[in-house]
This record gives C-alpha cells, structure tokens and sequence, in this order.
C-alpha cells in the first residue's frame, strides 16, 4: 500500500494512539459474544509494545450519539483485552482531554491504556478539530488499525491524521492490500459475487465490478429486481422498482459476462418451515416470494467459481438466517472454501454467514469493515485511510 505503517516507525521511547474498532457484539446478559474484532488488532498492538513504546488506544461502541451511556462504557472489553494480551489494560472513564492525558503521560514502555467510548462526546463524530487536538496531545503517532470505521471521516479516524504522524496498522494493511488487489491486480479470471438485500446497496459496487471483472454473478434478495428488468414475474419479492432502469442498463452492458439465477427457491412467507418451491426463475408465482437461489443455479454458481483467478464475493445468495433459505450461501461458501482461487469476502452479512459455516479460515481474507469494504469495492477514498502518511 502507497501508506506508510507500523513497520515504518521507529517505536523506541514513544506513545501511539491506536484507532481500534473494539465494536463487539454483546449477549443478552452483557457478556462479549464475539471477540474477533479485539483478537484482529492484537498483532499491531504486540509490533508497537515489542518496539519499545506504549499504547494508547480508542474505539467507538454502538451509537451512544454524542452522549455518555452506561451500557455502551468499555469496561468489558478493557477486561478481555487484558485476558488476550496478558498484561493489564488500564481503563480511563473521561474525555481525552482530561484524566486521560494526565494518565497518559504516565505510560512507561509497553503499558497499555484505553480511552473511553469516543462516542460519548459529541466532537468525534462531528471531527471536530478541538477534539481532534486534544487525541493528538496524547501520543506522538497516530495508527489507524480500524478499517471497519476508515469510511468515516471523524475525529479519531481522520482529524487526528492530519495532527500527528500518521500510520497504517497491520490489519488496516493487510485489508487494503487484499482488497485493493482486486481492483488493481487481481489474478484472472476475476469474477464478482453479488447478493444481499437490495440492489439500492450495492448499485455502485455492482456497476463497478461489471465493468472491472471477467464474470459478475447475482443471487439474494437482489436478483428480483433483474429478473423484474427482464420482464419475468416476482411474486410478493422485494422490487426496486426505480432501479429496473439500473438493472436493465447492467444485463444489456455486461452481456454474456452477467449470471442471473436460472431457478430460485420461493415461499409465501419469511419463516423457518414455511412450505417451499423450487421454480424456474421465469416461473415465480402470484402471492410467493424468491427466498432463496435454486439448486441448480447454486450448483452452477459453484462450478463455475471454484475455477477463477479470484472471486471478490460480497452479498448473501439467499436468507441465510432462516433455513432452507441458507443453502445457496452454503453451497456457494463451500465452492470458495474449496477452491484454489483467491477468495475475498466482504459486507457485514457476509462475512457472518462463512463464520457460521466454520470456513472463514478457508477463505484468502474476510474483510472486518461492512460498509468500509463495500465504499473500497466502490473505488471511493476512504477518508481514514486517504489521511495516513504517504509511503
Ligand atoms: P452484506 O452485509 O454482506 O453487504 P446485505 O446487508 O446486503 O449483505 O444483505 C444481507 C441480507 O440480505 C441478509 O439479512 C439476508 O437475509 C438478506 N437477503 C438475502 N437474500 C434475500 C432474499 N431473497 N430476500 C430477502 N432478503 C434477502
Ligand atoms: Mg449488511
């Protein structure tokens, strides 16, 4: 990547600031559900502690909307962190500007300190620049490692950038290189797997990719609004009526390139149980709704992939969530596990629908960043990446 990272500093005597995305999922009873998001940045927090400086790091928890919520402080997670890195995690309850910078300065080589929900003040999303000022008085670098939040330009993600030297961490790196390959030099045949919910979502990432890759195939809630475009029935699906146009201009620009379900799993209702149909994708019936991709086209989706250079896949084949409607997911999620291909996946549904398969290990890189990967896939800037120091 043209940035300059970790690997790049000279960390001897000096204090980071590290923008972390610790925004885990919690339990009904309050406990981390799922840790992945603080085992991710370990490594960059280990590089920077083995090279002789101390830590300070900074995250956002859910969307406390500039005020302080009890529930949404981080004391759970300075806990786990803890129990990860096997040192103490000392946890500062107040504003950078205040506490935090006294204790801060405290730091000796290798400590380990995290800020409160920045969220709790109104000045980080708005990236306001007294706010920013007062993270940068905090350390000497500054490392963005949370490439979940890198298409938000905020205080902790931008702001403070452009007051510190600023630096990519190793996961930051590792999801621009890999995702960044796909745009710019992805081994051939490159194909794009597109589903999800809407077409609206992915209007920009789909136009994109038609014009980039050598195969784009379309599946999930999606497909209704081609299938719509060619003038076939849809049922009760979900219609995007005014992107038919859309749909309509991509099957004409990608031609033969373009791969719509050829059979599509239909049902009455969303509801694990609910009778269900395999039909021709032609064939959807009054009152039913496409659930799901059909056997045959997963069957299809999943030969034809497994053959790729490199498959970027973003977007669901169907409702994954409520069974039957998971088989074309896993159908397809299996090819890639499989596969020799490079496999990049990308989008928040996405990635928990291969950990819930158990492949996410057999994939080349799960990106951690939803909306992030999807902005990148775009070819947007993404302003927490585009603020960090040339290499
Ligand atoms: P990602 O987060 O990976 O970018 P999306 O948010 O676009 O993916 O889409 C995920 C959602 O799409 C899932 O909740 C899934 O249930 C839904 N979905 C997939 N296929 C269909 C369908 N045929 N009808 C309705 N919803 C669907
Ligand atoms: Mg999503």
């Amino acid at each position: 990547m043209a940035k300059r990272t970790v690997r790049d500093v000279d960390w001897r005597g000096k204090r980071a600031l590290v923008r972390v995305d610790f925004n885990v999922p919690f339990d009904a009873a309050g406990a981390i559900s799922d840790d992945s998001r603080i085992r991710e940045v370990l490594p960059t927090i280990a590089h920077i502690r083995e090279g002789g400086a101390s830590v300070v790091l900074g995250t956002h928890l859910g969307r406390p909307g500039g005020k302080r919520a009890d529930d949404l402080e981080l004391a759970p997670i300075a806990e786990r962190l803890a129990e990860l890195l096997g040192t103490p995690v000392e946890y500062v309850h107040d504003a950078p500007g205040g506490l935090a910078r006294e204790r801060a300065e405290t730091l000796r080589e290798g400590d380990v300190l995290l800020l409160e929900n920045l969220r709790f003040w109104p000045g980080e999303e708005a990236n306001d620049p007294a706010f920013a000022q007062g993270l940068a008085a905090l350390a000497d670098v500054y490392v963005n490692d949370a490439f979940g939040t890198a298409h938000r330009a905020h205080a902790s993600t931008e702001g403070v950038a452009h007051l510190l030297p600023a630096v990519a961490g190793l996961l930051m790196e590792r999801e621009v290189a890999f995702l960044g390959r796909v745009l710019e030099d992805p081994v051939r045949p490159l194909a794009a797997l597109l589903g999800g919910a809407k077409v609206g979502d992915k209007l920009r990432v789909l136009e994109r990719l038609i014009a980039h890759a050598d195969a784009v195939y379309v599946g999930g809630g999606m497909a209704a609004t081609f299938l719509a475009a060619q003038g076939l029935p849809t049922g009760t699906s979900l219609v995007e009526s005014g992107l038919i146009e859309a749909c309509a201009a991509m099957i004409e620009t990608a031609g033969a390139a373009l791969h719509l379900p050829t059979d599509v799993v239909v049902a009455e209702r969303i509801e694990a149980g609910a009778p269900t149909r395999t039909v021709a994708a032609g064939a959807v019936p009054d009152g039913w709704m496409v659930l799901d991709v059909g056997p045959e086209t997963a069957a299809a989706f999943a030969r034809e992939l497994a053959g790729m250079g490199t498959v970027v896949w973003n977007g669901p084949m169907g409702v994954f969530e409520v069974p039957p409607f998971d088989a074309g997911t896993r159908a397809v999620a299996e090819a890639l596990a499989e596969s020799s291909a490079v496999t990049v996946v990308g989008g928040g549904s996405t990635a928990e629908a291969v950990a819930r398969l158990g492949l996410a290990d057999k994939m080349t890189h799960v990106s951690t960043g939803g909306g992030a990967s999807l902005e990148f896939l775009e070819g947007k800037v993404l302003p927490g990446i585009a603020a960090l120091d040339d290499a």
